[in-house]
């Protein structure tokens, strides 16, 4: 018998229906005589539809105070979701108790929409538990300090399943969401992407931070800090498959490298449509300029992704450099009203349409030329790179949003990975 948390994602928690064939997959592992934590999201579309809401009643700039009421707000959707799922449960005829993260509680940072899991109170938990019952905590949300309610983020719920299991030292954590694993890319936009058996921690920390949300990138560091066993897999194969084949099927997150079956160099390709690019034209080229810069964008609290110099020009450069595209009017006006008046730069400009693609793979650490293949690709295709950032095992260009697709399609094809009968045998 072992502890196993259950994750389910929006569209597994889409209607009634799905609902209940959760709770159906859920009594199954319980019935196994597994002690079952279960941790479901909103269901699909509520998020959306409740910061829509918000954003009808205040179209204008979110402040800090307008930040707290948005996580009151987007809290909500999974609160609906935990108590239909334990009453779906009980209909099974399994006992279950739902509970709220404040009610657990899951204490977070007082990080308003972005907050960080600082620790998880597990003894309630427990004795429900050891009473049989299956207990059903919220994805997404927590509670501060002061008490008030908080959210972690778009796709938190991964984190908050993650975490729970890490405090309560689960057997597993097993993701269920609407594709049967981690891809070597997104199958909605490739359909011949393949399916990874194994995928290592590594690269999956890569591969989240560079856009797929197949995983929040918090729940890749928290199974990575407390060595949470980790498997993405489908909740859409029917609820009475046998349990052993269902633990063994999706995409298991490895913390050994040579477990890793396929040697690729290139594991998969990432990309996201998040970011917005400004450049900071002839800036003086003296020491201290980037601090000035990018200090006053960090104060404002605003995260700062690819940074690219220029060389300089008769003693002016050009700086240029990424933000999540929220961010895109707050650092317009901080640049126009603080960045350019304090560093004496000539202008600045914004571009909210790029995008950043990415190549990931642990075997670039030992292979030389694949950021020169990457560039080759994007080049045969007439694709223009305006920035490039590079780790040990990865590579990202920004580019043009328009050519996305484009680009993610032929890198896909040139290191490799386009299953070779397409999807169809997937
Ligand atoms: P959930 O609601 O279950 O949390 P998400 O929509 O957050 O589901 O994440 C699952 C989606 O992630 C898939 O439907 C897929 O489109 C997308 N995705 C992006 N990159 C990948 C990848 N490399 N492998 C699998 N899915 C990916
Ligand atoms: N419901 C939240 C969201 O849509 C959290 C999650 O689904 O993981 O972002
Ligand atoms: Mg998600």
């Amino acid at each position: 018998m072992a502890l196993i948390v259950h994750k389910y994602g929006g569209t597994s928690m889409g209607s009634p229906e799905r609902i209940r064939s959760v709770a159906k997959r859920v009594a199954k592992w319980a019935r196994a005589g597994h002690q079952m934590v279960v941790v479901p999201s909103a269901m699909s579309g509520e998020t959306n539809r409740l910061l829509g809401l918000a954003k009808e009643v205040q179209p204008g700039v979110i402040d800090a105070a307008a930040m707290r009421e948005l996580d009151m707000i987007a809290a909500t959707g999974e609160q609906v979701s935990v108590g239909l799922l334990a009453l779906a449960l009980q209909a099974e005829g399994m006992p279950a108790v739902s509970y709220t993260g404040w009610q657990v509680p899951v204490k977070t940072d007082s990080s308003y929409t972005k907050a960080r899991i600082e620790s998880i109170d597990d003894v309630r938990v427990r004795a429900d538990l050891a009473e049989g019952k299956v207990v059903v905590i919220t994805g997404f949300q927590g509670i501060d300090e002061d008490g008030s309610i908080t959210t972690l983020g778009r796709g938190g719920s991964d984190t908050s399943a993650v975490a729970v299991a890490a405090a309560m030292k689960a057997a597993e954590c097993l993701i269920y969401t609407d594709v049967d694993g981690v891809y070597t890319t997104d199958p909605r936009v490739v359909p011949e992407a393949q399916r990874l058996h194994t995928i290592s921690f590594e690269e999956m920390l890569e591969m989240a931070s560079l856009g797929s949300k197949v995983l929040q990138i918090r729940s890749v560091e928290f199974a990575g800090k407390y060595r949470v066993p980790l498997r993405v897999l489908s909740s859409f194969t029917p609820w009475d498959i046998n349990i052993d084949e269902e633990a063994r099927s999706g995409t298991l997150i490895t913390f050994e490298e040579d477990e890793k079956m396929e040697q690729a160099v290139v594991s998969g390709i990432a990309f996201n449509r998040d970011e917005a690019k400004f450049t900071v034209v002839g800036v003086p080229d003296k020491p201290g300029i980037a601090y000035q810069i990018l200090g006053a964008v960090a104060e404002a609290n605003i995260d700062v992704d690819v940074i690219v110099q220029n060389v300089s020009h008769d003693g002016r450069t050009d700086f240029s450099f990424t933000v999540h595209r929220n961010d895109y009017q707050r650092t317009m006006d901080l640049l126009k009203n603080k960045v350019v008046p304090a560093t004496g730069a000539m202008q600045f400009t914004g571009d909210a349409k790029i995008c950043k693609v990415s190549i990931v793979g642990i075997g670039m650490k030992s292979h030389v030329g694949v950021a020169a293949k990457m560039f080759r690709t994007l080049s045969e295709e007439g694709i223009n790179i305006q920035m490039i950032t590079t780790s040990e095992i990865k590579t990202s260009v920004v580019i043009d949003e328009k050519y996305m697709e484009l680009a993610v399609r032929a890198l896909h094809r040139s290191f490799g990975l386009d299953a070779p009968e397409a999807a169809a045998s997937n």
